[in-house]
């Protein structure tokens, strides 16, 4: 499976923001962006001026990298964002937050997206009582995403989960932590995606 093999803490230096793919570590002093905050490369703590063209590149970029998606599958997320009702900047936040990896790390079940990703991969959770290994599973309103009962009770790391309450978790989704399993209560809003997205700098780059 095709995955992006830059390391992490370079492409928050490229994208000059704090991405947060490395979960824990992203709030300690070890933060990458936090040692050396210049881009990557030679050229990388020159300042240049970025043109309009290099800013829409930039923002597309930086959402890729948030929610972990190769361009050929960001590019049909947006064709799709296209084709829905509405807002085709907001579809396309919304297509991406309801991707399952993205769903699992929402939950608090994970600590970045890359680790709910692996979690997926590996079969550690269901979807309406089902095994679903593909993180790129759009979810929907109804569903109830858990983790597997044989992982819940034999890793490590989801029986911390039921002791600790977890993280707050974003108002479209409802979990229970005793359980390890939660739902989709409704639809991400634009207000309930609290990351900093010029969308409309992603439309206006596809639109040319
Ligand atoms: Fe980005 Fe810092 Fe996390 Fe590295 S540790 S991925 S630089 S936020």
């Amino acid at each position: 499976m095709a995955r992006n093999l830059e390391p992490q803490c370079r492409q928050c230096r490229r994208e000059g923001l704090k991405l947060y793919l490395k979960g824990d570590r992203c709030y300690t002093d070890k933060c990458g962006i936090t040692r050396k905050a210049s881009a990557p490369g030679q050229h990388g703590t020159s300042r240049r001026k970025l043109s309009e063209y290099g800013l829409q590149l930039r923002e597309k970029q930086k959402v890729r990298r948030i929610y972990g998606v190769l361009e050929k599958q960001f590019s049909k997320y947006f064709d799709i964002a296209e084709n829905m009702k509405g807002i085709t900047g907001e579809n396309l936040l919304q297509i991406l937050e309801r991707r399952l990896d993205n769903v699992v790390y929402r939950l608090g079940f994970a600590s970045s997206r890359a680790q709910a990703r692996q979690f997926v991969r590996h079969g550690h959770i269901t979807v309406n009582g089902k095994k679903v290994n593909i993180p790129s599973y759009i979810t929907d309103v109804g569903e109830t995403i858990a983790v597997r009962a044989k992982s819940a009770s034999e890793v490590e790391h989801f029986k911390a989960l039921r002791e600790g309450t977890g993280r707050a978790v974003v108002p479209w989704l409802q979990v229970d932590y005793e359980k390890l399993e939660g739902t989709l209560a409704s639809l991400p809003s634009r207000e309930d995606i609290d990351i900093e997205i010029q969308e409309h700098l992603i439309v206006e780059l596809y639109s040319r």
